[in-house]
């Protein structure tokens, strides 16, 4: 996409000239579709569990319940809010990460700590679904610079996923290792390793893009956003980092975030 500014060129008076510009948009094109493509999806997303909320509010309110039916409502009014919330904050950091608006202050972050933190903010998700979750540091260095908030929430995310799409009695590792060049540490690597139901070849290339999902209702179900890997993309983007995602459906699926020491 092209835009074509012309400007005269005065001298005493008179045009002595013209001066052509020629603008490429493309970027500022595509990003301007993929910002009312977000809204649109952001709009339907919100949609239904408001559209639930509001439904069994409203029969709540009329007294058309049965009273050994109003918990089950209530739960339903309560799941839908949380629902929402957990929308609203991931949109919040996905259009921060977007805009730049992150406050950009690295410092020294220990991944270690934070597996710790989602292994246990995780147990009782991990309890529901019989799905082991164990961290493995292999001796090397665990501390990068980065983004407390935003690796917390990467690592989050990618362990949700990991119990989430697991089978019963499933495992996840966190494991954190690193490479060497000579003796120079290169990099740090933490990868999240499930023996869950995997993700098929053809869907590899797009589960990182905002709201797409292999599975639009095993999502739903658990509670999921679809804008998880999205934030790990854009997180690795301010840190850096490299994203690899390898998958075998039926077997699991590994994702390894590399991020550089320098
Ligand atoms: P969601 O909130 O739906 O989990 P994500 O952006 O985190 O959204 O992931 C996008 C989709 O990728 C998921 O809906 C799921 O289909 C697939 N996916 C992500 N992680 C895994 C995993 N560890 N195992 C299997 N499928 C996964």
């Amino acid at each position: 996409y092209y835009q074509l500014l012309a400007n005269p060129v005065h001298e005493d008076g008179k045009i002595i000239g013209i001066v052509l510009l020629i603008l490429d948009i493309t970027e500022k094109h595509e990003a301007e579709i993929r910002r009312k493509e977000f809204s649109a999806n952001v709009s339907h997303e919100l949609k239904t569990p408001l559209t639930a909320i509001s439904g069994y509010a409203e029969i709540l309110k009329n007294n058309l319940a049965k009273p050994e039916d109003i918990p089950y409502f209530c739960e339903k009014i309560f799941n839908e809010s949380a629902r929402m919330t957990a929308l609203l904050n991931d949109i919040m950091i996905l259009s921060k990460l977007d805009e730049n608006q992150i406050e950009t202050v690295m410092e020294p972050v220990d991944l270690l700590q934070i597996a710790n933190d989602v292994k246990e903010r995780l147990s009782v998700l991990g309890k529901e679904k019989h799905v082991q979750i164990s961290i493995e540091q292999q001796g090397f260095p665990t501390t990068v610079t980065g983004v407390h908030r935003i690796l917390d929430e990467m690592i989050f995310n990618l362990c949700e996923n990991a119990v989430k799409y697991n089978k019963e009695n499933g495992s996840v590792i966190i494991r954190i290792t690193g490479t060497y060049q000579g003796s120079e540490e290169k990099c740090v690597k933490l990868c999240v390793i499930d023996t869950g139901i995997g993700i098929p070849k053809e869907d590899l290339d797009r589960v990182f893009e905002r709201f797409y999902r292999v599975d639009k209702s095993r999502s739903r179900d658990t509670g999921g956003t679809g804008l998880g890997l999205s934030i790990v993309k854009h997180g690795a983007l301010l840190h850096h980092a490299k994203v690899e995602l390898s998958s075998i459906p039926g077997t699991g699926t590994t994702v390894c975030l590399s991020f550089p020491t320098t």
